[in-house]
């Protein structure tokens, strides 16, 4: 398919003082319309005449202040007494720099070298020398026009280039800001921290001054998201950056380092202590009470402090520093700050070694469960077990959960790791079955990240699936705090656990904050008493009076009751007086390995009489 061609400009201006020469160019360029119903030369170009040079400036001042430029220009060279075609061009040129110009000159005229010496000749001029023919005036009128015509289109295509250009520049400044600032708070983010902080520290290193490097966690941040919602917190997060920045001077710096924790730098430091200050007074602006959206909130923060040269030469080891002490306060006692001492770097370097066990560990094979029984109060016999697990360090001997489970948290590693537990565990039970023992629910302890993790569920399903366990057997110990969080989501997951067939235990029931109403949202089978309140029942009446409540909510809420930990006789007395379900404890047996466990299956335990 032909297109349309583009409209071309055809307008020539004419110049050249005899009078009879425009009559010529009329003839080759413009001839008169033919007659209607005949044929014949049809008008080419749009012609205009100006007698002198001034008169053609005006012409040419005039069509391009309308918007309709001449395309090309034919001027004469002599044209007395104004001036010649030199001249003229030279100030047509000044008002429209794109036209086309052919200049007529007799070979008398003028050389080319002194026509040379006048005018600077671009492309954009062609000289015609005397006498011409029709033929070449008509060649040389469409080429320039057309000349005209791919000049515009260039230089338009030129500029849709480059403002295309300016708008890609413009996308690219935009982009290296939201690289370098946070888009929440407006503060610079942890990846111009790291250039700035190497700044500061050459001109202190210069100037031989010290500099703090302050890392803010805020404290338990993560309830206001739960409890209020997302944009309740992150507008609390804009106030806590306003307050930091209002509150450190100009010099200093406020970064947004991660979700809830935020580095300032303090440059030109002239003694450590004066840093106590400053942390009192961020401490204080980040708890000044908020009023966001009808709710008087405030949240506090742990501060840690690192001090150039004292505790590290460049950024990473600083800010890593501070980072530290900050987890160290905020572990000990929140609300307050503290200083980086070694003794940190020491444990953060043990959490390490740890880690990097933990991976080689799984890679060998290194962990083993254990298993604990559960056993049901009025008829004695073991109706459960626990996998508790236990790492076997080849040169070391047996490591506990509590030495390892909470770096695979901060590590990530117990996906992995609950995995394995999860997939052991059920290839255990399903193995005592094949030797004819009888079946048991088996507990498996799951872990806020594991309970959070997206496929979570689907794991479980395809272990299940791949070991053959009947489902109603496993049993998913989750604790308190981590059913607390998000608990609409959290129902969510429980009820897809639940639609598997699985049964769902609370377990170290008493130590978080449910509410009754909550625990009826949740689709649970079982509570677990934790240990702490069977321990000092006996001697603690508030403890006693605790576990009893336990114990009839549980029923009046037709929930299975375990008290774990239990010990003595008396603490199976009053847990018996209760009427409590299940027991676990010391009493009756420690966690044993398999075949141990599989000897107990068999004999039964021995109740021991309360
Ligand atoms: P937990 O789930 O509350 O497990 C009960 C803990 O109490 C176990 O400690 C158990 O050995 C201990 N225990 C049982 N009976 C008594 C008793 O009569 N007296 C005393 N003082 N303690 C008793 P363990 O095996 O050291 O496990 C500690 C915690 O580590 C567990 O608490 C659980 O939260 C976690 N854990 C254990 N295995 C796993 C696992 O496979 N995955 C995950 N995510 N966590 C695990
Ligand atoms: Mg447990
Ligand atoms: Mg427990």
């Amino acid at each position: 398919m032909k297109t349309a061609p583009a409209l071309t400009n055809r307008r020539i201006l004419i110049i050249d003082d005899t009078p009879s020469i425009h009559q010529d160019y009329r003839d080759i360029l413009a001839p008169p319309a033919p007659a209607p119903g005949t044929l014949g030369p049809r008008p080419y170009f749009e012609l205009d005449s100006a007698y002198q040079g001034e008169e053609a400036l005006e012409l040419v001042t005039r069509a391009v202040a309308e918007g309709r430029p001449y395309a090309m220009v034919f001027t004469d060279m002599q044209m007395p007494p104004g001036w010649d075609g030199l001249e003229t061009i030279e100030r047509l040129w000044q008002v429209d720099p794109h036209l086309q110009i052919a200049l007529c000159t007799a070979y008398s005229d003028y050389t080319w070298e002194a026509m040379a010496q006048r005018l600077e000749f671009g492309d954009q001029l062609l000289v015609l020398k005397k006498p011409f023919d029709s033929l070449e005036i008509r060649q040389m009128a469409n080429a320039l026009t057309w000349k005209w015509q791919m000049a515009q289109d260039a230089a338009s295509k030129m500029l849709s280039l480059e403002r295309t250009i300016e708008e890609r520049v413009h996308e690219l400044l935009k982009v290296s800001h939201l690289l370098q600032y946070d888009v929440l708070t407006e503060l610079p983010n942890s990846t111009l921290l790291g250039d700035r902080l190497t700044q500061s520290l050459a001109l202190s290193r210069r100037h031989d001054k010290q500099l703090a490097v302050m890392f803010l966690g805020l404290d338990r941040f993560k309830r206001i998201n739960n409890a209020l919602g997302h944009p309740i917190g992150d507008e609390m997060l804009k106030r806590v950056g306003k307050q930091l920045v209002a509150t450190v001077r100009a010099s200093d710096s406020v970064f947004r380092y991660g979700s809830d924790e935020f580095v300032v730098i303090l440059a030109d430091i002239h003694h450590p202590q004066q840093t106590k200050r400053i942390a009192q007074k961020l401490l204080a602006a980040v708890s000044a009470p908020q009023h966001i959206a009808a709710h008087d909130l405030s949240v506090t923060a742990s501060l840690g402090i690192s001090i150039y040269p004292d505790d590290g030469f460049d950024a990473l080891a600083l800010i890593k520093k501070a980072e530290t002490a900050m987890r160290n306060v905020k572990e000990s006692t929140p609300n307050d700050f503290g200083f980086f001492i070694e003794a940190m770097n020491q444990q953060a370097r043990e959490q390490q070694g740890i880690e990097s066990g933990i991976r080689l560990a799984l890679a060998r094979g290194e962990f083993v469960l254990h298993y604990q029984p559960k056993l049901n109060l009025q008829s004695g016999r073991i109706v459960g077990a626990e996998a508790l697990i236990r790492w076997f360090k080849p040169d070391h001997g047996w490591v506990y959960p509590s030495d390892f489970i909470s770096v695979a948290e901060d590590s990530g590693l117990i996906v992995p790791l609950s995995k394995w537990v999860l997939c052991e565990a059920c290839r255990q039970a399903c193995a005592w079955q094949a030797q004819g023992l009888a079946p048991i629910s088996l507990s498996v302890n799951v872990s806020a990240i594991d309970f959070r993790q997206r496929g979570f569920v689907a794991s479980i399903e395809q272990i299940l699936a791949e070991t053959g366990l009947d489902p109603t057997l496993l049993e998913l110990e989750i604790t308190e705090g981590v059913l607390m969080q998000n608990v609409d989501t959290t129902v969510a997951t429980l009820r897809a656990i639940k639609d598997l067939g699985v049964r769902l235990a609370i377990d170290d029931f008493g130590t978080g904050y449910s509410s009754l109403s909550y625990l009826r949202r949740f689709p649970i089978d079982v509570l677990k008493i934790d240990q702490s309140f069977v321990r000092d029942l006996s001697t603690d009446s508030n403890d006693a009076a605790l576990v009893g409540a336990i114990i009839s909510l549980g029923r009046s809420l037709n929930l299975n009751i375990i008290a774990e930990g239990v010990e003595t006789l008396a603490q199976l007395a009053f847990l018996k007086a209760q009427q409590c379900e299940e027991v676990q404890g010391y009493l009756f047996s420690k966690a044993v390995d398999p075949q141990t466990f599989a000897l107990l299956l068999k004999h039964g335990l021995q109740m021991p009489e309360a």
